[in-house]
């Protein structure tokens, strides 16, 4: 049998379009974008298409609002910091969703030891967030929050419009990870009142090495790195172009073909959920309906997710996840599923799968067996 892979949050493929389109920043348009001869013009014109391709997909007010980043971790630490640093003088208030990714909240967490204060909001057992909460906990101080757009372990979307007029109300600046959601579910920074928002080249099925910043005009923020001038003065370093490039070129497939593609990924996931939830002790993971249309993750009782994702790998070539990929080599739960009530030993036994573009609804039944068997195998040898 041939490899199933359902783990795309994690690493995705460069679209084959898209390495196409990005070959040549390799090899003739190299140039570097601050320069001024021919080349160097040429790199910049190809940066400022990669930027407009990048706006059109969210929304942005236009090209000059996107800032491109090394990657979506650095991304959100230039808003958090960024934004915090410069805004101290207002207040020293900082909110976050308890169920943000560590990239987010690790920033966050730094802040503390220069006399910021943070609090994180707790969400539901399905991983929406608590407004009620969110509007007793902002004041005047609070300067951010943090609240992801859709969550990576459980894909759980959030009400971004709702906690927008909350955060506005009251506060100042609302930062979004739009990471998982990007490229599978419409974005539009502007309707949805988002200040700053934060994307993946890869989730996008773009390169590595390339993220990006929206920032709405009039936000306050400073940069985190500092070097020379480039991305408005809020990134210094010599632009990552071919990545870039990529990045852009993902976004504008993304933009033309997610809604095609999203509803593809939706049946079959639905299709996944149905039948792996028939097996004894089961359970999703996440909202049951507002959640991303590739997404779907699960917990079996008794068993440990790291053994499910083990066996699936090596007796059925099946790649799935336990989590958050970034933190899973430490064999601690995810945070995610501790802040949606589950115990430790109900959140060990977590398996996620995340659909693309490889997949098809053909492999549901080979994808159920393994899944079944799996289950029944390890309990078969758990002393639980
Ligand atoms: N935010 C979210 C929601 C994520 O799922 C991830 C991991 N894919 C990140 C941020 C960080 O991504 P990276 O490690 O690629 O910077």
């Amino acid at each position: 049998m041939c490899g199933i892979y359902l783990d795309y949050q994690s690493a995705s493929p460069v679209d084959p379009r898209v390495h196409e389109f990005m070959e040549r920043y390799l090899s003739c348009d190299f140039g570097n974008p601050s320069a001024l001869h021919s080349r160097g013009l040429a790199a910049r014109a190809a940066l400022e298409e990669a930027r407009t391709k990048v706006a059109e997909l969210i929304n942005a007010e236009g090209p000059e609002n996107i800032i491109f980043t090394g990657g979506v971790t650095e991304a959100n630490n230039l808003a958090v910091r960024g934004v915090a640093q410069r805004n101290a003088g207002i207040g020293k208030k900082l909110l976050a969703s308890s169920i943000e990714h560590i990239s987010v909240l690790n920033p966050l967490k730094g802040l503390l030891k220069s006399g910021y204060e943070l609090a994180l909001v707790p969400v539901d057992s399905t991983g929406i967030i608590d407004l009620a909460q969110l509007e007793s906990l902002i004041s005047k101080e609070t300067i951010l929050t943090s609240v992801m757009y859709a969550n990576s372990d459980i894909g759980t979307i959030e009400p971004i419009r709702e906690v927008s007029d909350m955060v506005h109300e009251r506060g100042m600046y609302l930062h979004v990870d739009a990471t998982a959601a990007a490229g599978k579910i419409p974005l539009d920074v502007q309707k949805e009142g988002i200040d700053l928002l934060t994307l993946s080249s890869n989730d996008l099925y773009g390169p590595q090495g390339a993220g990006a910043l929206y920032v709405k005009p009039g936000v306050r923020i400073q940069p985190v790195l500092f070097g020379g001038g480039q991305e408005r003065g809020l990134r210094a370093g010599t632009e990552n172009l071919y990545a870039i490039a990529g990045m852009g070129e993902a976004a504008r497939l993304a933009s033309l073909e997610k809604a095609i593609e999203s509803s593809r990924l939706q049946a079959i996931r639905d299709g996944l959920i149905k039948e792996i939830l028939t097996i004894e002790q089961s359970y999703l993971t996440g909202h049951p309906t507002l959640r991303l249309p590739h997404h779907a993750s699960f917990r079996f009782s008794r068993i440990e997710g790291e053994s499910i994702l083990l066996t699936m790998d090596a007796m059925f070539n099946i790649q799935v996840s336990t989590g958050s990929a970034c933190s899973s080599r430490t064999l601690e739960p995810s945070h995610v599923l501790l802040a949606i009530g589950l115990k430790h030993e109900q959140a060990h036994g977590s398996m996620v799968m995340t659909l693309g573009k490889e997949n098809n609804p053909d492999q549901i039944p080979a994808i159920v067996n393994a899944v079944r068997k799996t289950v029944d195998r390890l309990r078969a040898l758990s002393p639980l």
